[in-house]
């Protein structure tokens, strides 16, 4: 019985299997979702204790998330028990650089209890230094330059190694000396920012052969997930760590440098590498020439998965794997476990449109008694689609027995939680938001609600102290103090005590002004409270107080959705009267707890479900300019487009058993109403395994109604033609559209929602409709 393979192999196919145990040696495997990539990874590990090849402390593992890295470290417990716990080096990139950085901080000037800087840190940081250089910070933004920083960090750039191009991009070619001068203010504070965790220890190993050949002692096995979406200088990290080099080439290491910059958005075509490349790699391959000294490095990823482009991962280092590893072993996997054949077709005829893929072939034997179609359903606006899909999810609750832990609204862009949040509340459903905050507990919306709250309830100091500085006003923590002692003596509110502070001498003249600027805003502003609507007065605080202008003057990638999340949180007001009852409802909201062990259906953005797999998923806002993205299309043309449908590809493939796809035909963007185009993912589906469904009015979301042959929505030249889009928008989309029986926003009786013919009459199948 000796040849019986152990438990932990039992169930795994003959490629996964074999990636399992060719342990020795570089590794890819490359392969679509849901083929057990993950699960090869977990249980190549166990294979790794489990033949005693290394003790659990050699074994190097790293993932992308936090959540991705408690998954994986719960996998492979549940695979080798207790050996987990003595796995410090399990993690992901951030947590193993900073641990990795602790051990040998003096070696780059800092001491090892150096402190991380949150971004606010950061930002204040750079603009001292923006001020120190005599530079206009309006016109050169502190928050402008944080961004610019982490785009070169995550190229593995340090301040010399700038292109000049890039140096020049800000404040007239001060942007290296910014950079520089950054570093060591950094390194005088004792701190490191979290570009930081990779970079000083690239360069240590860089500068101390010595301390990176303890670490290839060390690390005996190296297994990296979801590697498709590495940006420079974590491969860079990587292959430090990954290469062994010989005698004759131990200079060659330190002279590993970043791939050329600046060739953001656009990617070689498969299989080919990019010319910017082309002479590092000769100078690469030499170093790993030497076969005595093995590698153990096992990446797996997906091509067609990577959606980090945007923060500047590069999916060529998928692409050039063997490449840079000599003799890698490349393993394919075909066979999809996760999901049912309608979902694995739809996902697979989708990811087909896009031309910059290496392709591959998936099948699946996954069957399910009901196996459904990929659905397809339309509603009126975003409260009726969180309205039908909440029911939809009581439904599968409470008619089939789901667990609402089985069951995911994976949406585009975060403003969109805000419906499902609102309407989860009203029905009494558990939800709980993955990999950010919800979306009354986001930065922005918190501060703006502040501003609200101050109008409105003139003694909340909480409230007060919030946005008293923010935006930055010159308003430092000696004013904050000697206001608190004001207002503590005599027992009033800050904002009073403020009031009153600004008459005295107190203060000096400049945070006295701007105190003085402050209170006479938040009193005025509460003296319009009974003569404006609240939407407007709300959008006047936000504009009047300077803070819609601090994000709009951000240029992180994160402020667009923040304004973004702004507008919507202005709009969800309209629902109610007064500023006063939106508060009160947004405390209710915020007082659910979110509790792990609760039974809850996960809301969370696509880019977040990374990795991740539910019975139901539900993908909402299908629509053009949300999904694909506006902005994906014009910052990044075609190849912003197709990191856009590698999203959807990911968003469909989480599903097991059930995805049930969204869109409506008026979305409010941008605070106007406007009327909407489906997505031409839509179009992008296989008929075969697509059902488009057909709502009625008393059903909301057509659950159970009677079901249309979704045929004539998926012409395959629907897309072709152009004639076609305009119709539906002019149409407002659909016929039978606006109605408005009881502000369900339909006309009674059942009405087909979606009438791809109607309008212009330019479909072939119009009459069909
Ligand atoms: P993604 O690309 O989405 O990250 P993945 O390739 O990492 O997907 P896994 O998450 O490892 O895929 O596996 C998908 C599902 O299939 C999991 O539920 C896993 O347990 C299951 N699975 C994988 N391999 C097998 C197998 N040989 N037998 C049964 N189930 C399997
Ligand atoms: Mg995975």
């Amino acid at each position: 019985r000796g040849s019986r393979a152990p438990d932990y192999l039992a169930g795994l196919n003959a490629e996964q299997r074999a990636a399992v145990e060719t342990t020795e040696g570089p590794v890819l495997v490359l392969a679509g979702a849901g083929t057990g990539k993950t699960r090869v990874l977990t249980t190549r590990i166990a294979h790794i204790l489990a033949t005693g090849r290394a003790w659990p402390s050699q074994i190097l593992a790293v993932t992308f998330t936090n959540k991705a890295a408690r998954e994986m470290k719960n996998r492979v417990g549940l695979l080798v028990g207790e050996q987990v716990e003595g796995m410090p080096w399990l993690g992901t990139f951030h947590s193993i650089g900073v641990k990795i950085l602790r051990r040998h901080a003096e070696l780059v000037g800092l001491k090892s209890n150096f402190t991380i800087l949150d971004t606010d840190d950061q930002i204040r940081l750079i603009k001292q230094l923006i001020q120190a250089e005599n530079l206009d910070d309006k016109r050169w933004p502190a928050r402008g330059f944080a961004q610019m920083l982490d785009a070169w960090k995550n190229k593995g750039l340090t301040a010399k190694d700038i292109p000049e191009g890039d140096a020049r991009a800000f404040a007239n070619g001060k942007g290296r000396e910014l950079y520089a001068a950054y570093q060591a203010r950094l390194k005088s504070l004792n701190a490191c920012d979290f570009g930081d965790l990779l970079l000083h220890p690239i360069a240590i190993f860089r500068a101390h052969p010595d301390v990176l050949a303890e670490y290839h002692k060390r690390f005996r096995y190296i297994l990296v997930d979801e590697y498709q979406d590495t940006n420079v200088a974590q491969y860079l990290w990587l292959r430090l760590l990954a290469q062994r080099p010989t005698r004759r080439d131990s200079t060659a290491i330190a002279e590993t440098r970043a791939p050329a910059a600046g060739r953001k958005g656009e990617r070689p075509s498969a299989g080919e590498a990019a010319p910017a490349q082309a002479s590092e790699r000769s100078e690469r391959s030499a170093v790993s020439e030497d076969q005595r000294q093995q590698i153990n490095i096992c990446c797996v990823g997906d091509d067609d998965q990577s959606i980090y482009g945007w923060r500047g991962a590069e999916v060529d280092n998928i692409l050039r794997f063997d490449k840079d590893f000599p003799g890698a072993t490349v393993i394919r996997l075909e066979r999809n476990y996760r999901s049912t054949a309608h979902i694995l077709g739809a996902a697979s005829h989708l990811i087909a449109h896009n031309e910059d893929r290496l392709g591959k072939t998936l099948f699946t034997d996954f069957s399910d008694p009901e196996h459904q179609k990929v659905e397809v359903n339309a509603g009126w606006d975003s409260e009726e689609e969180a309205r039908a899909i909440g029911e939809a999810i009581e439904d599968l609750q409470r008619r089939d027995s789901h667990d609402l832990n089985d069951m995911a609204i994976l949406v585009r862009a975060s403003f969109q939680m805000r419906t499902f949040e609102d309407r989860f509340v009203t029905m009494g459903l558990n939800y709980r938001v993955i990999g950010g905050p919800r979306f009354y507990e986001r930065m922005e919306v918190r501060d703006a609600l502040a501003y609200f709250r101050c109008v409105v309830q003139p003694a909340d100091d909480l409230a007060f102290e919030r946005i008293v500085n923010t935006p930055k006003r010159g308003l430092g923590d000696a004013t904050i103090r000697l206001l608190h002692d004001y207002a503590r003596s005599r027992e009033i509110p800050l904002i009073a005590a403020a009031g009153e502070m600004v008459e005295t001498e107190e203060l000096k003249p400049k945070p006295r002004n701007a105190l003085r600027r402050v209170v006479t805003d938040l009193v005025r502003w509460a003296g319009l409270l009974d003569s404006t609507k609240h939407t407007e007065l709300a959008e006047q605080i936000l504009e009047e107080s300077g803070y819609t202008a601090m994000w709009q003057a951000d240029r992180s990638a994160e402020a667009p959705g923040r304004l973004e999340n702004l507008k919507e949180l202005i709009r969800s007001m309209e629902e109610y009267e007064s500023l006063a009852s939106f508060l009160e409802h947004v405390a209710l909201v915020m007082d659910t707890e979110q509790n792990a062990d609760l039974d809850a259906v996960s809301i969370m953005t696509l880019h977040a479900a990374k990795g991740l797999e539910f019975e139901t998923v539900f993908l909402p806002g299908w629509e053009e300019g949300l999904f694909p993205h506006q902005r994906a299309l014009d910052e990044g043309g075609r190849s912003g487009l197709e990191e856009e449908r590698r999203l959807a590809y990911v968003g469909i493939t989480r599903a097991k058993r059930r995805a049930k796809i969204w869109f409506v035909s008026n979305r409010r963007i941008h605070g106007l109403w406007q009327s909407t185009i489906p997505s031409r993912f839509l179009d992008e589906l296989p008929e075969a395994h697509v059902e488009v469904m057909e709502a009625n009015t008393n059903t909301y979301g057509g659950y159970g109604a009677s079901r249309w042959d979704g045929a004539a929505a998926f012409q395959e030249n629907a897309y072709q033609t152009p004639g076609w889009r305009r119709a539906q928008a002019a149409n407002a989309g659909f016929a039978g559209g606006k109605g408005s029986s009881g502000g369900d926003g339909w006309s009674g009786g059942r009405t087909r929602q979606i009438d791809y013919g109607g309008g212009a009459g330019s479909n072939a199948r119009a009459g069909a409709a």
